[in-house]
């Protein structure tokens, strides 16, 4: 086999390497017609290098930590990865905050965001000093009584919603005037009283602020940033002391799903941040960020096995081994959440025929189990695979559970100079026997 070199064309290059690791893949029996007919690759060369955007994009420094979301790809051994390379992790559940600590996470590398944290699980926090962003007035209120006179080891925000409005995707949008995450920023009376709260608690010192994930517009992201530091710098005027000493971002960065491209850039993100806010970035204030799917999306794919093809009604369908267990946003709001898909021979090998148009179906059992509808594809036939781009965050790891379907292997790959393929175990298929446990 000839080792594909680099090709001027990125998303030329893009492609061989997909193509490459495909091959290996089934070459490895990592893909298999009866054992494994559908896994999920994430390239972690790809990875470094996006984590190495984000770090060249903003300060470096004691006073930046820049964490992971871990919503958008929970695995242990990935996030152990991520904190080799100089992350923090932002979790949302016991069960996220569980998996950054066998991670490897220092709990002061840890933000806890959630909009239901439980009385156990915001004492638990404190204990162990994880930072904790505050959703709500109520929740502020169990803080206390867990601080009560003493000091917090950990260091303690509230959310803020700016309420900017939302991006083009409703139910990604987390700064309308309703959204259900943080203090309205402009609801009657809120801004005393939080300026109040702050004066009432020396321990609260860090502001939070996460506009949307996906379909946020880079200026409506920079727009919520920009009220929450002005708000902070409020709360220092009026207290007349530096008490809030930090700015969490959030994440939300948005991904482009129609090409190779990666588009917008940390770089462009973080100009426009310099160029709205730019006290953010004087060395006042201490920075922290929650990168999910800039992170990772575009560094995973999902390949499965077509099973069937087969036409209905003058419509080409083929049946194969990803649908919406995996591709679940994908499958139930398909103009929301397109992806990009290849088609591959059983070798793994691109198919170049002409392009017709197919639905590419799911193997779960309802009708609207489809990843693609009436997309131009070589025409597929049984055996050969699909490749699903773009799902390194929130799709294999964000598994639906339907038809009793497994949760598939994630395999990490890197690729060396000289163009051979390693592959690192992320997690193994889940093996039938899992969904027998007795009650
Ligand atoms: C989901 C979420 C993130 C990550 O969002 P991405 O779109 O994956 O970057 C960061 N912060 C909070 C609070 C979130 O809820």
């Amino acid at each position: 086999m000839t080792i594909p070199q680099p090709a001027a064309d990125p998303a030329e290059h893009a492609a061989a390497r997909r193509e490459r690791v495909l091959r290996e893949a089934v070459r490895h029996r990592l893909l298999d017609p009866e054992d494994a007919l559908l896994a999920a690759f994430v390239d972690l060369d790809g990875v470094a290098a996006s984590v190495a955007g984000l770090r060249a994009a903003f300060p470096a420094g004691p006073d930046v930590l820049h964490t992971f979301a871990a919503k958008a790809n929970c695995l242990v051994p990935l996030l152990a990865r991520l904190r080799e390379l100089g992350l923090g992790c932002e979790v949302a559940s016991p069960g996220e905050l569980a998996q950054a600590l066998a991670a490897g996470f220092r709990p002061d590398r840890i933000v806890l965001d959630s909009p239901a944290k439980t009385r156990r699980e915001l004492a638990a926090a404190l204990e162990l000093g994880v930072a904790v962003n505050v959703d709500n007035w109520q929740e502020l209120e169990r803080v206390d009584a867990l601080v009560g006179s003493g000091t917090p080891g950990s260091r303690i925000g509230v959310r803020l919603n700016p309420q900017v409005g939302g991006g083009s995707i409703g139910a990604m949008s987390t700064a309308t005037a309703t959204s259900k995450f943080g203090i309205g920023l402009a609801d009657e009376g809120n801004g005393k009283r939080l300026v109040e709260a702050f004066r009432e608690r020396p321990w609260l010192t860090w502001v939070h602020v996460h506009v949307g994930s996906q379909g946020c517009p880079l200026d409506l992201m920079a727009e919520g940033v920009a009220r929450a530091v002005a708000f902070a710098a409020r709360v220092n005027e009026e207290l007349g002391r530096r008490q809030v000493v930090g700015v969490d971002l959030g994440g939300g960065l948005p991904v482009n799903f129609a090409d190779d491209t990666t588009a917008p850039t940390f770089a462009e993100y973080a100009g426009l941040l310099r160029a709205r806010v730019p006290e953010l970035f004087d060395g006042g204030h201490r920075l922290a960020t929650e990168f999910g799917r800039s992170l990772l999306a575009k560094n995973g794919f999902t390949a499965a096995y077509v099973e069937y093809t087969k036409t209905s009604g003058g419509r080409r369908i083929a049946v194969t081994h990803a649908g919406a267990q995996v591709a679940t946003r994908t499958v139930f709001m398909p103009d929301t959440w397109p992806l990009r898909i290849t088609a591959h021979h059983p070798s793994g090998a691109a198919k170049d025929g002409a392009p017709v148009p197919q639905d590419v179906a799911g193997p779960c059992c309802f009708a609207g189990d489809l990843v693609a509808t009436g997309r131009p594809l070589p025409l597929l036939e049984p055996g050969d695979l699909v490749a699903l781009l773009d799902t390194g965050a929130y799709y294999a790891t964000t598994h639906f559970q339907y038809n009793s379907l497994p949760e598939p292997a994630v395999h990490g790959f890197t690729v060396d100079a000289a163009g051979a393929v390693r592959f690192v175990p992320l997690r193994r298929a889940q093996p039938v026997e899992e969904l027998l446990r007795p009650v």
